[in-house]
């Protein structure tokens, strides 16, 4: 990729990823500054929203550029006061497992959907939505692992790269933290935004069906 070429696809990202937190604040997955999301250029450096800010007015100069491979930064935010997302070890995890972007929900239904799995384990079924997920069919039931919550974000590391590489979560596109909410991940940033929207939604009808 030429210069000019990957200088437009990271604008063109920096304003996607500022637009993708807009649209989950409105649904209330980014509130109260929580959450967040990033998403890997073609080269592999990843960008990284800011933490502790108003999510929705995030701006693309507001994002950190990381090595995913070390979660160093290699670009800072135009605001020197700005730090990176406290996940961002966790989403450099999730980018070397082979996601292309991540999103960070808080939302109620993923803290509720914790609270209706068995142990580590959401089952989730009988919903015609599975079908947005890859290779997952309306008759399958599907595991999400869940894992626990920890005092600092970085903590929860060792247990998302563990749940990452469990054979019966092979088809998850989502890993549950219990009382905390989600992380939730596709190849590009729009199957990001369709499973994190798939993913809402199953949390949703199961916490529901539950009563
Ligand atoms: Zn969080």
């Amino acid at each position: 990729m030429g210069a000019d070429s990957a200088h437009s696809e990271e604008s063109g990202t920096r304003a996607l990823l500022c637009e993708m937190l807009r649209l989950f604040y409105d649904k209330g997955w980014v509130s109260g500054t929580g959450g967040g999301i990033c998403a890997s250029l073609t080269e592999g450096r990843l960008l990284v929203a800011p933490t502790g800010v108003h999510k929705e007015r995030v701006e693309p100069a507001d994002l950190f550029l990381i090595d995913p491979g070390t979660g160093d930064v290699i670009g800072s935010a135009a605001d020197a006061a700005l730090r990176p997302s406290e996940c961002t070890p966790i989403f450099s995890a999730i980018v070397r497992a082979g996601a292309g972007a991540v999103v960070h929900s808080h939302a109620l239904s993923a803290v509720l959907a914790g609270d209706a799995a068995k142990g580590s384990v959401l089952t989730i079924e009988s919903l015609e939505m599975l079908k947005g997920l890859p290779e997952v069919s309306n008759t399958d039931v599907h595991f999400v692992p869940v894992i626990e919550n920890a005092e600092h974000e970085p903590e929860l590391t060792s247990d998302v790269e563990r749940a990452l590489s469990e054979e019966r979560f092979s088809s998850a596109r989502a890993i549950v933290v219990r009382d905390h909410g989600a992380y939730i991940w596709g190849r590009d940033i729009w199957e990001a935004k369709k499973h994190t929207e798939v993913y809402h939604f199953l949390f949703e009808a199961t916490v529901a069906r539950r009563h």
